[in-house]
């Protein structure tokens, strides 16, 4: 697989002013590696405000980043072509203008990002919009925004983001205010897209469950790091950062969420160090329920484990050196 995307090191920080606090700083994103592949889907998951959308608007290019690089097919940004990335929001609803009819942002899509003809553009709309399943094309194409369901007008939001011809889709909780029913309809087009056209696909998510059908790889972020990634059964099924195991867990029962030492503190976020740093520590230290002496030491990193997957945790150390099994 062609590597599409490579993050280095990217961090992000947003500044604010308040009377009463003066200048905040929220470290949205710290110092985060990954590379994305052509034709995979990598779910990203993890609580809200660990930083999913930041990096969704970061790879996007509507947010610039604080620090770090991304390469783009291998080329640094800067001067590199570049790379076709789409985004698919939550609401499809306020991205499409309820003056027009849908054919619209589809048929300019064509127009401006494939130079075709008004003519051409309206005939390759039909077969966009059947490969989405809006159909029969030619009268869903005639119809407004306010005259589709949820799920359609969020296939015509994808329906526009394939018109473009796109390297990499970034669908941002794509199905979240959908019924539960049609959710699945949603996560089985872009697998169908990613089958048929190749596009690579970023799902961000909070639930588990989708990530783990659709994805390939699933990335668990925590408090701006990635904190855990490896392919969707080793994180889905057996889990090994301590947070990656409660969010599991929370996704099995949702009644319980997460409980314990885990939901009494949330992260702070404001006004700490990007990089290491004297005295930098595990972010999840505050709530982790099996936390060893080195813990309050030193910052994990991020490990490659034997089974091949990537774990920011003194837990696999302390298991190595003791013997103790990781469970
Ligand atoms: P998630 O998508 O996982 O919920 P976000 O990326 O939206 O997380 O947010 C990460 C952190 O950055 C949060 O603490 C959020 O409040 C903060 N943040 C996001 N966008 C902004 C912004 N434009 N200005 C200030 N803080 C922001």
């Amino acid at each position: 697989m062609d590597q599409l995307l490579e993050l280095k090191s990217l961090s992000k920080v947003y500044k604010s002013n308040s009377l009463a606090s003066g200048e905040q700083k929220t470290v949205a994103l710290d110092r985060l590696n990954l590379q994305i592949f052509s034709g995979e889907i990598l779910a990203i998951i993890g609580e809200s405000g660990s930083g999913k959308s930041t990096l969704a608007k970061l790879i996007a290019g509507l947010e610039k980043p604080s620090d770090g690089d991304m390469f783009f097919q291998s080329t640094q940004n800067v001067n590199g072509p570049k790379l076709n990335v789409q985004m698919v929001f939550q609401d499809p609803y306020a991205c499409l203008n309820p003056v027009f009819p849908v054919s619209q942002p589809v048929v300019r899509a064509l127009q401006l990002k494939q130079g075709l003809s008004k003519q051409q553009a309206q005939v390759r709309a039909v077969e966009i919009f059947e490969s989405v399943g809006l159909t029969p094309a030619p009268a869903m194409l005639r119809r407004y925004p306010h005259e589709l369901s949820g799920g359609q007008r969020q296939r015509v939001a994808i329906a526009r983001a394939v018109a473009t011809g796109p390297d990499l889709l970034i669908a941002d909780e794509p199905t979240s205010m959908l019924d539960v029913s049609i959710r699945i309809d949603i996560l089985n087009l872009l697998r169908d897209l990613r089958d048929k056209e190749n596009i690579g696909i970023v799902l961000i998510t909070h639930d588990v469950a989708s990530a783990w059908y659709l994805a390939d790889r699933i990335a668990v972020l925590y408090s701006g790091q990635m904190v855990e990634m490896g392919t969707a059964d080793q994180i889905a099924l057996d889990p090994k950062h301590p947070y990656t195991k409660i969010l599991i867990a929370a996704s099995q029962n949702r009644k319980l969420g997460l409980q314990g030492k885990a939901a009494n503190t949330k992260p702070n976020l404001i006004n700490v160090a990007t990089g290491t740093g004297e005295g930098s520590l595990c972010k999840f230290l505050p709530r982790c329920s099996e936390a060893v002496g080195a813990c309050s030491k030193m910052e994990p990193v991020l490990e490659r484990q034997p089974d091949g997957r990537l774990l920011r945790c003194l837990l696999c150390e302390y298991a190595k050196t003791s013997g103790v099994m990781m469970h």
